[in-house]
């Protein structure tokens, strides 16, 4: 079973990506007093159609300007605060001013309270400001400075080691022979963690043997998850599974009734969790997207890990499924969801041209042209 991991206090401009481990409330209202949204001139709305005196100028930054009585108006600014007496705003546009009297040139007169952000009028302050779980995103972290925290309680960042087997790879970039090719499931791997807050590392092109991938898990050990690619099949040079069970790791599931992804492996290894992925690209990013993501945000604090389905509709014939739900490569747009005539678990052209994962459920019937179905967007 996965706990999220504890909570830790860090600057708020250091949250960018983080999870709200507890509600934050706020230290202040916002605004803290009447203030005015507009350039222009503070009156009472009991002499909206004026013309007016002024009788005092009102910056932002500034204490209170004095009170305003019957007849007079306050020269304001946006952001300065509302002079006591004044309740109205009247823009400078619809206004002419000669000396300090001032009048409306323009019609109608102004409604009560017009360009006034009333105190609290944002929110107040003891209101929960940031909920438990809430991603931080550039808006949230605004909220917070502005609700006055200057620190943020978040979920540690999950530490990930992503292991990849085979004796086929090499490195990117690198020339292949024919029975060679790049590892390109770890660099994907990577850049679908680095939008999540983790601290990840790679041990990459691990020889498929017993010591080599038993020495791999081992070296992770200090890890909160540990994502093997590849070797998690039943051929013979499929090990990571052996070596898992030598090492005393616990099972949670191995394989599951969904295409691409069949053979994926969950369990235990002392303190990790165990994530083995098939080595198949698409069938890596598509058990990647469907549970190392949730698995790493659920342990950064995360209130609703689970990726996001939408709804389209079919731009042609789904034929019926078998007892494997099936995630199928698509492109959607505002026409609907197309899906690729290849649904080869080894083509990175196709998932590369790919927006979205259409999901069809297990034993399903064939869907028509125009059924709404599910999709992830990726
Ligand atoms: P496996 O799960 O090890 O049987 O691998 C299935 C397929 O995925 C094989 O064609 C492998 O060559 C390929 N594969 C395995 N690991 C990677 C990787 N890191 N990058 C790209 N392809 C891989
Ligand atoms: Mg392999």
């Amino acid at each position: 079973m996965a706990r999220p991991l504890p909570a830790e206090t860090i600057p708020i401009g250091d949250a960018l990506g983080r999870y709200v481990a507890e509600d934050m409330f706020a230290r202040r209202s916002q605004p803290a007093a009447d203030m005015s949204a507009m350039d222009g001139y503070a009156i009472r709305f009991e002499d909206r159609d004026g013309p007016w005196q002024i009788a005092g100028e009102c910056r932002a930054g500034s204490p209170p300007c004095p009170p305003i009585k019957a007849g007079q108006a306050a020269r304001i600014f946006t952001g300065a605060l509302m002079p006591d007496g004044a309740n109205t705003v009247v823009m400078q546009e619809n206004i002419e001013r000669d000396g300090d009297k001032i009048r409306l040139i323009s019609e109608p007169s102004p409604d009560q309270g017009h360009h006034v952000r009333h105190a609290g009028g944002d929110f107040k302050s003891g209101d929960i400001a940031l909920q438990a779980g809430t991603y931080l995103n550039p808006a949230a972290l605004a909220h917070g400075v502005m609700a006055g925290l200057g620190n943020l309680s978040t979920g540690q960042r999950p530490k990930v080691a992503i292991l990849s087997t085979g004796d086929e790879l090499v490195a990117p970039g690198a020339d292949t022979l024919p029975h060679q090719i790049p590892a390109s499931n770890d660099t994907m791997i990577l850049a679908m963690l680095s939008q999540l807050p983790v601290l990840a590392r790679s041990i990459n092109r691990i020889k498929d043997d017993m010591d080599s991938i038993c020495e791999a898990l081992e070296s992770a050990s200090d890890c909160d998850v540990i994502v093997t690619i590849g070797g998690a099949s039943v051929g013979d040079h499929d090990l990571v599974a052996p070596a898992f069970e030598r090492l005393g790791g616990q099972t949670d599931f191995w394989k599951i009734a969904m295409k691409p992804g069949k053979p994926l492996m969950a369990g235990k290894l002392g303190n990790s969790i165990v994530l083995a992925l098939p080595g198949n690209p698409v069938s890596a990013f598509v058990t990647a997207t469907l549970f190392l993501l949730p698995l790493v945000r659920y342990l950064a604090g995360a209130n609703s890990p689970m990726p996001v389905m939408q709804a389209a509709k079919a731009c042609s014939t789904l034929p019926p499924t078998t007892q494997r739900a099936e995630w199928l490569r698509a492109k959607v747009d505002e026409d609907g969801i197309n899906v690729f005539n290849s649904q080869d678990s080894a083509k990175l052209s196709i998932l590369s041209a790919a927006n979205a994962l259409l999901f069809r459920p297990p034993n399903s019937p064939e869907q028509p042209i125009g059924a709404t179905v599910s999709y992830i967007a990726i």
